[in-house]
């Protein structure tokens, strides 16, 4: 399920803990600045401002080891925290691309990423979104000026899976970066690197954090793009982690594989019995179909999955949603507590959604399969 390493880097237990006085966990560096010896080692840190501790705006020693721990995960060279998954994201497109590129979306993508590139219209970057069944003809929308080509395997909302290595080929020959939002899979159950993807995001606020305490996010790649994304758009759009919410995070990813273990499990006996339910019309699960794509990108899949539900209108979907007991009605997911959310597609006929109208989605936390099945058979009956 997992590499054995990575439970070792999750724990910290492969740390020099000499580097900070042999303190079982790393201390927080709660410093906005940092002192030098004299004016010259001042200019000289300065110039190498990504690799040595100057201005908490930058770098932080707490939040470094956090950046330590998530690019040995995901084999990649480098890594930067950020205040949110957003943050990432929006470093992402704010420091490689420019005026006339466009970026290409593969798949269904989460909202907000979708609606920052409708922000970036105005600056001159624009984009096309492919997904559902036209996956398959992706490369007919790549266009001479596409620069980025974005995509999440498996999805928001759906869990539908895309073909990495396709995508990563097709972006290679034309010179075009690959980004992957790797948050629903985290990296001990997909490594996009190293299946040549460039770069990838995670929102940290979900399984990385685990406990519904923290917001944030991470960006891996190699060590020129992360230095292009830093003096540009790290630095100088400031949505930077502080050192606090790094140790949080360190703090939640010590019980990932565990928390992983458990939800895997779980969500995979919740999505069975929902399978075998009359009153589900279908169950949105990467494991529950076979797919040879499994077996080439994936390890296993997180506590996230959605299901269609037999009913006739918005207000039946919600009189279900809201006779589950045990599932929160709230957004985000990824914490110790289950979560359930409608689509919202049935209540705004102005903003037509790709999705199911009788979808929703559930997170599962760590409540145990038995009891959350019992919560969900009375809501069906
Ligand atoms: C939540 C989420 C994000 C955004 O992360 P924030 O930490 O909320 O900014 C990005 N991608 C996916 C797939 C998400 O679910």
């Amino acid at each position: 399920m997992f590499d054995e390493k990575d439970v070792l880097t999750c724990i910290g237990s492969d740390a020099d803990a000499s580097e900070y006085h042999g303190s079982i966990l790393p201390p927080i560096a709660q410093a906005s600045l940092f002192r030098k010896s004299s004016a010259k080692e001042l200019h000289e840190s300065l110039k190498r401002e990504n690799k040595d501790f100057v201005y908490s705006r930058g770098t932080n020693p707490t939040v470094k080891v956090l950046e330590e721990r998530l690019a040995a995960l995901e084999r990649g060279e480098a890594c930067k925290c950020f205040a949110s998954g957003i943050a990432a994201i929006s470093a992402v497109f704010m420091g490689l691309l420019k005026a006339g590129d466009h970026i290409l979306f593969i798949n269904n993508i989460y909202g907000p990423t979708i609606q920052l590139a409708e922000m970036l219209d105005s600056f001159g970057i624009t984009h096309t979104s492919v997904l559902g069944d036209e996956i398959t003809g992706f490369e007919d929308l790549i266009r001479p000026e596409t620069a980025l080509i974005y995509f999440e395997s498996p999805g928001t909302m759906l869990f539908d899976l895309v073909p990495i290595a396709e995508i990563v080929s097709a972006a290679r020959k034309r010179g075009i970066l690959t980004c992957i939002d790797n948050s629903v899979s985290t990296p001990l159950f997909q490594k996009p690197l190293n299946l040549g993807v460039d770069l990838v995001v995670h929102s940290c606020t979900k399984y990385i954090g685990g406990h519904s305490d923290v917001v944030g996010g991470a960006l891996i790649t190699n060590n020129d793009l992360l230095e292009r994304i830093f003096f540009r758009s790290y630095l100088l759009l400031g949505g930077i982690m502080s050192p606090h919410d790094a140790w949080l995070m360190l703090r939640g990813l010590m019980s990932l594989p565990n928390r992983l273990k458990q939800v895997q499990a779980d969500a995979l006996e919740i999505a069975k019995f929902l399978d075998s339910h009359p009153g589900i019309r279908k169950v949105h699960h990467p494991l529950i179909e076979s797919n040879p794509l499994l077996d080439e990108q994936m390890t296993g899949h997180t506590g996230l999955f959605s299901a269609e539900i037999d009913v006739k209108g918005f207000d039946e979907l919600c009189g279900f949603v809201d006779r589950l007991e045990l599932f929160g009605k709230a957004v985000s997911w990824g914490g110790v507590e289950s979560l359930v959310i409608p689509s919202f597609g049935f209540d705004d006929e102005s903003n037509p959604t790709p999705l199911p109208t009788n979808l929703v989605r559930f997170s599962i936390g760590l409540e145990g399969a038995e009891t959350l099945i019992s919560d969900l058979e009375s809501a069906l009956e």
